[in-house]
C-alpha cells in the first residue's frame, strides 16, 4: 500500500471526553460470519458487520470463489451459503491486502478442493510469514507454492482427496485452529485440534451458532481438544448473526476516556469473550475505573455494554499468559502505562514482532519519539510512566492500532502527537476520527494545527439555545466584517430532513449517521430546513456522536476559510473551534424566545399555538442541555448576553463593538 498517498493525523489534548456510542463490528467475528454463512446451505442475514478493508477483503475472495454476498444497507448483509463443498475456482488471484486472517482462514477453506487458489496481499502482509498454516494443510493433502520462507503470492493447490487430521497446535493460534477445521468441514472423517494453550474460539462459537456441531473436550491440564466431523449437512433457513463491537477498537475509547480528566463513557454491545479482555482486566488492575454492564449472549458470543469512567493508573506487571486475550492491545497498553505511576512491564510478547508491522519495536521507538522512557528486552516491554511530553511525529508503518494508539496518547500528552499516516485505520475501524472527534478528541489533519497557528483567521463563535437570536446576529457580523457564515443548525436539520422526508425514524441511529454523511449544498439550501418539525429532528439526531463527528470535519474546514468566519450552533466555542478569538453565548428565557418564534411563525402566516411553541422550545432546550455529547452550554471563556430585553440592533451593536476592540470583552 506504499502507493497511497499518505494520510497524516494530528491529536492535540481533549478537555474531556464523553458520550454514548458503539464501535464498530468486531473484526474476528466479521470474518468468520461471512466464511462460515458460506459453509451452510441456505441463507444467512449478517448485521453490524465491520466493513473495514480486511473484512472486505474476505468478502471480495467470496465472492470470487462462488458465493453470493450481498451487502444490503450499512452493515446488513446476506450470504447465500454453498454449503461444505460447493466452491468455485477462482479465475482471478485473490487479494487480501492487509488481512492476515483473511489469508489463512481462507487457504483452509479451499484446502479441500480440487483447483488451485493463488493468494496475495499488500506490501505488510507480502512480507508476514504463512509456514505456520502452510504445514497442517499440507498435512491435510494441499500442496502448496510460496515465496521463500511461506510468504504471499502463493498457491494453495487443494484436493478432493484430503484428509482429516490430528493435528497439535505448537503455539496458540486461532488463524492456525481456524483454517484446520474450516478445511476439515470438506472432508470425510474428523478433524482434531489440540490447543494446549488457549487461543480465540470465534471460530467454534460461530460453527455452533449456525448448527455445526463441534466437540470441546477439556483436559485436566487444560488442554483442548477440538474435533469436528465433516461434510456435516447444516440445513437451516433464515440464520441470523448479529456481529458484536469490536472489544479491540473499544479498547481506544476506553484508554481515551481512563487518561482525559473528567471523562465518561459508555461503550455499547461490545464482545466480551474473556478471550479478548486481557486489556480491561489489567487496565482495571491499574485502578481505571472499568464496569461491565447487561451481560448476555449473542451469536454464540458473550457481549456487554462498558462503562468507563477517568481515572488515576498505576503501573502493573502484565503476566505472559495473558498475551493470547490482548495481542492486539499492547500498544494501546503501551500508551495507558506511559501515564501511568510507575514502570508497566508486560512479558510474552514475541507474538507482536510478526504482526501488521514489528509491533514490539514500533511501540519502543514511537514512545521514545513522544518522551516516553520504554525499552523492549527479549519478549518483554518495560514502559516507565509520568507525565507524557508529545510533540512526536509517530510512523505508523502501515499499522492501524499503532496510529490509533498514539492518536489517543496525543489526546493528553502535553503537546499533539502527528501519525505519519493514518490510511490503515480502516482496516479495522473506519470511522475511528469521526467517533472520537464527536467524543470530544481533537483529531485533524496536521495542516489544520499548522494553519491556525501560522495565520490565525478571524473567528467567532455565537452558541445558545433555539429562538436566542443568535442567527440573526451572526448573520449581521459576518456582513458587517466581511466574513463567510455558517448557520451550522442547518447542518443537524439537514440531517433531520433526509430522515423525516424519507420515511425514516431520527431515532434510527444508523440511519442517521448515513444521513450525516450525505448531506450537501442543495440539502442546506432547502426551505423544508425551517419546519419546526425538522427542528425537532434535528434536536435528535444532533445527540448521536456519530452524527456530531461526521459534521465537524466540514465546520472546521469552512473556519478555516481564509479572511475568517462567523458560525452559530450550540457548540461552535466549546467543540468545532475551541481557538476562536470572539466566543458568544446568546441566550433568552424561555418565555422570551417562545413570544419570538411565535411571533416569526406568525409572520410566515404559519398558524400555531403559543403554548405548543413554548412547549417545543422547552423539548429541544432539555435535549440540548441534557445530550452527554457536546450539550448545550457557554464555553469557559465566552460573553454571555441576555437578549431578553433587548432588541436584535441593540445586541448586534454590543457584539460588534466588543469585536471591533471598542469595548473590552
Ligand atoms: O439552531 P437550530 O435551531 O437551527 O438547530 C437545530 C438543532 O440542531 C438544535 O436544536 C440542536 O439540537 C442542533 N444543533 C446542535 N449543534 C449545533 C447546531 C445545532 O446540536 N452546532
Amino acid at each position: 500500500m506504499t502507493d497511497k498517498t499518505p494520510c497524516p493525523l494530528s491529536s492535540s489534548r481533549a478537555d474531556r471526553i464523553s458520550g454514548d456510542v458503539a464501535v464498530a463490528g468486531d473484526k474476528s467475528i466479521s470474518h468468520r460470519a461471512l466464511m462460515l454463512a458460506s459453509q451452510v446451505q441456505g441463507t444467512t442475514q449478517i448485521s453490524g458487520l465491520l466493513e473495514g478493508d480486511d473484512v472486505l477483503a474476505t468478502a471480495k475472495a467470496l465472492a470470487r470463489l462462488g458465493v453470493v454476498v450481498t451487502r444490503k444497507s450499512a452493515g446488513r448483509w446476506e450470504v447465500a451459503g454453498v454449503g461444505a463443498g460447493g466452491l468455485k475456482e477462482s479465475k482471478d488471484v485473490l487479494d487480501m491486502g492487509n488481512s492476515g486472517t483473511s489469508a489463512r482462514l481462507l487457504m483452509g477453506l479451499v484446502t479441500p478442493y480440487p483447483f488451485t487458489t493463488f493468494f496475495t496481499g499488500d506490501e505488510s502482509l507480502r512480507a508476514r510469514p504463512m509456514a505456520r498454516v502452510i504445514v497442517p494443510l499440507s498435512q491435510m493433502g494441499a500442496t502448496v507454492t510460496a515465496r521463500e520462507n511461506g510468504r504471499m503470492p502463493l498457491a494453495v493447490i487443494g484436493t478432493d482427496k484430503a484428509q482429516a487430521i490430528r493435528y497439535e497446535l505448537p503455539v496458540a493460534s486461532a488463524q492456525v485452529k481456524s483454517a484446520i477445521l474450516l478445511a476439515g468441514l470438506n472432508v470425510a472423517g474428523k478433524t482434531t485440534v489440540i490447543e494446549r494453550a488457549r487461543s480465540r474460539d470465534h471460530t467454534e462459537n460461530m460453527l455452533r451458532h449456525l448448527g455445526f456441531v463441534v466437540d470441546i473436550a477439556v483436559q485436566p491440564d487444560g488442554t483442548r481438544i477440538i474435533s469436528l466431523a465433516g461434510k456435516q449437512a447444516v440445513l437451516q433457513a433464515d440464520r441470523e448473526i448479529q456481529v458484536p463491537g469490536d472489544p479491540s477498537s473499544a479498547a481506544f475509547l476506553a484508554v481515551a476516556a481512563l487518561l482525559c480528566p473528567g471523562s465518561h463513557i459508555i461503550i455499547r454491545n461490545v464482545c466480551v469473550n474473556p478471550l479478548r479482555t486481557g486489556l480491561f482486566v489489567t487496565l482495571e488492575e491499574m485502578g481505571g475505573t472499568i464496569a461491565f454492564r447487561n451481560e448476555r449472549v449473542v451469536a454464540g458470543e458473550k457481549i456487554a455494554d462498558i462503562e468507563v469512567t477517568h481515572s488515576k493508573l498505576q503501573a502493573v506487571e502484565v503476566p505472559a499468559n495473558r498475551a493470547p486475550s490482548m495481542i492486539d492491545e499492547y500498544p494501546i497498553l503501551a500508551v495507558a502505562a506511559a501515564f501511568a505511576e510507575g514502570e508497566t512491564v508486560m512479558h510474552g510478547l514475541g507474538e507482536l514482532r510478526v504482526k501488521e508491522s514489528d509491533r514490539l519495536a514500533a511501540i519502543v521507538q514511537s514512545l521514545a519519539v513522544c518522551g516516553v522512557t520504554a525499552r523492549a528486552e527479549g519478549d518483554s516491554l518495560f514502559v516507565r510512566g509520568g507525565n507524557v511530553r508529545g510533540g512526536g511525529a509517530v510512523k505508523t508503518h502501515f499499522d492501524h492500532r499503532i496510529a490509533m494508539s498514539f492518536l489517543v496518547m496525543g489526546m493528553a500528552s502535553q503537546e499533539p502527537i502527528t501519525v505519519d499516516d493514518a490510511a490503515a485505520i480502516k482496516t479495522s475501524f473506519p470511522n475511528f476520527v469521526e467517533l472520537m472527534n464527536g467524543l470530544g478528541a481533537k483529531i485533524t489533519p496536521p495542516s489544520t494545527c499548522a494553519k491556525a497557528s501560522v495565520d490565525t483567521p478571524l473567528i467567532v463563535a455565537i452558541d445558545g439555545p433555539a429562538a436566542s437570536g443568535k442567527g440573526t446576529l451572526a448573520r449581521r457580523i459576518a456582513e458587517h466584517f466581511g466574513l463567510d457564515y455558517l448557520d451550522t443548525g442547518s447542518l443537524y436539520r439537514a440531517v433531520g430532513m433526509k430522515l423525516v422526508y424519507s420515511g425514516k425514524d431520527p431515532h434510527d441511529r444508523e440511519e442517521a449517521m448515513h444521513a450525516a454523511e450525505a448531506i450537501d449544498a442543495e440539502d442546506l439550501a432547502n426551505p423544508r430546513l425551517r419546519q419546526e418539525r425538522i427542528g425537532q429532528a434535528a434536536s435528535i439526531v444532533s445527540a448521536y456522536p456519530e452524527v456530531r463527528g461526521a459534521l465537524l470535519e466540514f465546520q472546521r474546514n469552512f473556519a478555516k476559510g481564509k479572511k475568517g468566519a462567523v458560525l452559530d450552533g450550540r457548540d461552535i466555542g466549546t467543540v468545532v473551534c475551541p481557538n476562536a478569538q470572539f466566543k458568544f453565548f446568546i441566550t433568552a428565557t424561555l418565555y422570551a424566545r417562545a413570544k419570538r418564534r411565535h411571533r416569526e411563525l406568525q409572520g410566515e402566516g404559519i398558524e400555531v399555538v403559543f403554548e405548543s411553541v413554548l412547549e417545543d422550545l422547552r423539548e429541544r432546550d432539555e435535549r440540548d442541555e441534557k445530550r452527554a455529547i457536546a450539550p448545550l452550554k457557554p464555553a469557559a471563556d465566552a460573553i454571555i448576553m441576555d437578549t431578553s430585553t433587548l432588541d436584535a440592533s441593540e445586541v448586534f451593536a454590543k457584539a460588534c463593538a466588543i469585536i471591533a476592540g471598542k469595548i473590552p470583552n
